[in-house]
């Protein structure tokens, strides 16, 4: 099938890749120049697993073009993937400009009946938008339909999460789009799950909030181990082993962030008031995780009451393991709270520390390597538990660092293994060890 996929960002590329992988002809357009002019060099903008081989391939294989221009974009393509962001707006709601802007470059653009397929996360409803705002606006010999087809790829394994998902939702008022679509997803091998069009769009923002609030609750309960003198890795083992519960997204921790959760949580209560509905426990899974972000700080202050001039290192500043993006990361809260203590930062990330200087600048020390970012430091912080530094020996610790404190935010140690090793060791819902 002659497909385009508008967007080339975490989300567009990886489909635009996969859907060229799976036999389409596929065009991506994106209004960044630079980015496509990147792209048709056969190089990947963003950092994910597997991506680069597999666009390669497919270019060599002329399945996979890119393009500026929705005219060429568009031409003979009947299937039209929107995959651009829905930023969170300054109240909170989905920013749809991106939305908005693609719909009007769609309908200046194309010549041919078309099913358009939105991917990104948009509110309930913003598809029957979308269609009117692009058919309303086209020659009356040209007819669109709408689909939903939301993403659950995860960043950092977004290739391999395109082809082991646990579900492809297509939703859409239309049999015949429902149909088109589940011809094209069947390549996948993957469950279809097919639906309306405003379910599509509800199950993407509840499956989210949904795991927003069980990380929300794995870290409250966390910080009331601590308190009780409980260890949350057994708690969360213990818990995980309950079918009904699962164990899954029960690693306490800093608390979420990236693209997806804190945006798309708030878009949860945004539409919620559209309708006169207050969501008061999705509003407290936000504010857990706001005290959650920095309560690494916190127990640095408690430990040492001033930390102005002393050097801390911040291993990890990715919102999560394996990705570049710094969108939302708590590394941004806890960097900017050590700086505003007086604290000197030396960040250490193995991929992400492009990203961070655009948000950081020049207010801390990037390092080139974990060895660096320690060196005389007087504190470790652990923010993202890349395998480079899960893997760092404490013997490392140890050499570099004045005398060794460590606040990991990932959990990344057994608490056995600090024991005995001359490291003191704070971390999230389990007993310090000293
Ligand atoms: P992104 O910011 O990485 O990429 C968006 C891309 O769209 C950019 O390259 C931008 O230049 C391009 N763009 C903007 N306006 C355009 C226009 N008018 N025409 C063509 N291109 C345009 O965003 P992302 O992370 O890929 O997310 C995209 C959508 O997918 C969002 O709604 C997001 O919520 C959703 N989503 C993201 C993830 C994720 O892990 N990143 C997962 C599931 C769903």
């Amino acid at each position: 099938m002659n497909i385009a996929v508008i967007g080339t960002g975490y989300v567009g590329l990886v489909t635009g890749v996969c859907l060229a992988e799976i036999g389409n002809q596929v065009t991506c357009i994106d209004i960044d120049h630079e980015k496509i002019a990147i792209l048709k060099e056969g190089k990947s903008p963003i950092y994910e697993k597997g991506l680069t081989d597999l666009m390669q391939k497919n270019i060599e294989k002329e399945n996979l073009h890119f393009t500026t221009d929705y005219n060429e974009g568009l031409a003979d393509n009947q299937l039209i993937y929107i995959a651009v962001g829905t930023p969170q707006g300054e109240d909170g709601s989905a920013d749809l400009t991106f939305i908005d802007k693609a719909s009007e470059s769609i309908a200046a653009a194309l010549k041919q009946d078309a099913i358009i397929v939105t991917k990104s996360t948009v509110p309930v409803g913003t598809n029957e938008y979308i269609k009117e705002k692009i058919q309303s606006a086209l020659s009356e010999n040209i007819t669109i339909q709408i689909a939903s087809n939301p993403e659950f790829l995860r960043q950092g394994s977004a290739v391999y999460d395109t082809f082991n998902g646990d579900r492809i939702i297509i939703g859409s008022d239309d049999q015949s789009a429902l149909d088109v679509l589940e011809e094209v997803n069947a390549d996948f091998h993957l469950p279809i799950v097919k639906t309306d069009l405003r379910s599509a769009e509800m199950i993407k923002y509840a499956s989210n909030a949904f795991l927003a609030t069980k990380l929300s609750f794995i870290n409250e309960m966390a910080n009331l181990c601590e308190r009780l003198g409980a260890n949350i890795d057994n708690v969360s083992n213990g818990m995980g082993m309950d079918k009904r519960i699962g164990s899954s997204f029960l690693n306490a921790g800093i608390g979420y962030g990236g693209s997806c959760f804190p945006k798309d949580t708030r878009a949860v209560i945004s539409v919620g008031k559209d309708v006169g509905y207050d969501m008061p426990l999705l509003e407290n899974v936000i504010g857990v995780n706001e005290r959650q972000k920095v309560i690494l700080v916190d127990k640095v202050m408690e430990r040492f009451q001033e930390i102005k001039g002393k050097k801390v290192a911040v291993l990890g500043l990715a919102f999560k393991p394996n990705t570049d993006d710094m969108r939302e990361a708590p590394s941004i809260f806890v960097t900017e709270s050590l700086l505003d203590k007086g604290a000197a930062v030396h960040a250490y990330d193995p991929v992400a520390t492009e990203n961070a200087k655009q948000i950081l600048s020049d207010k801390i020390t990037y390092a080139a390597n974990v060895k660096e970012a320690l060196d005389g430091a007087d504190i470790a912080l652990i923010l993202t538990e890349w395998n480079e530094i899960r893997e760092i020996p404490l013997s490392d610790y140890k050499k570099y660092m004045n005398h060794p404190v460590i606040f990991d935010g990932r959990n990344c140690f057994d608490l056995d293994e600090r024991i005995g090793n001359d490291v003191e060791y704070h971390s999230i819902g389990r007993p310090v060890i000293n």
